[in-house]
């Protein structure tokens, strides 16, 4: 894709963004550096990649759209100084937007194939979120705890492992439901309590448990 025509299409997509109520300039900012064609294998969807659409990433799973990643991000209200975890690390598009905002990033993928691709593609990129093949229900606890956490997959109820390896006041954003998911907002209250908001509908690829342990 051609300089101008990439800026183009980028830029289209912003104003897409903040016609769907994204208006978090930070958050809209990392869409502008992140080439998400870059994310995509297939060559074929090259012009699709700029539309604000959920694409296949081969193993049966998908790249959230970009309204979503959006959505997600500006929910977790990221700070440069974040350390944050993600589960799905799918495509690396999300923890590459959410490294472009300077946070730390951890990323955990149980898709061997896609745990491989994404960890070489983020050596070509010379971006360095950290990508685990492991089970996004044990979570990294040698790294808890984390000021962010983000599922990206659909969950089946909130992992008791994540809710342990979140910070007090730190914020996870969770797609929860078997068919269809509702977005949720968990903020730590304390040690034991958390402050729970809904955001609305959502269809993610879901979260499978995994056989995969980290040592
Ligand atoms: N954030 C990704 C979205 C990928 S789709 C992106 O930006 O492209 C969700 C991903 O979650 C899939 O790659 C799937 O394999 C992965 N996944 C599903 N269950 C998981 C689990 N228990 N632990 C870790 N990853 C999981």
């Amino acid at each position: 894709m051609n300089e101008s025509l990439l800026k183009g299409a980028k830029h289209n997509l912003i104003n897409a963004l903040r016609e769907k109520n994204i208006a978090n300039e930070q958050v809209l900012q990392a869409f502008d550096k992140v080439d998400r064609h870059l994310f995509l294998q297939e060559t074929f969807l090259y012009n699709e990649a700029y539309q604000d659409k959920a694409l296949p990433i081969g193993c049966g799973q998908t790249i959230s759209a970009p309204s979503t990643v959006a959505f997600q991000t500006q929910l977790l209200e990221v700070s440069s100084t974040d350390r944050i975890m993600e589960i799905g690390t799918g495509s690396g598009f999300q923890a590459a937007i959410l490294f472009a905002m300077g946070a730390q990033v951890y990323t955990i993928e149980r898709q061997a194939d896609l745990f491989r691709q994404t960890k070489s593609l983020f050596e070509r990129l010379r971006i360095n979120p950290a990508v685990f093949y492991g089970d996004g229900f044990r979570g990294l606890p040698q790294f808890a705890p984390f000021e962010k956490i983000i599922v990206t997959c659909g969950a089946p109820h909130i992992p008791e492992n994540l809710l342990k390896q979140l910070k007090i006041n730190g914020i996870m954003v969770i797609p929860v439901g078997d068919s269809r998911q509702t977005m949720k907002r968990i903020v730590k209250t304390d040690e034991t309590s958390y402050k729970v908001t809904d955001f609305g509908d959502f269809n993610f690829v879901p979260m499978l448990q995994s056989t995969v342990y980290l040592k």
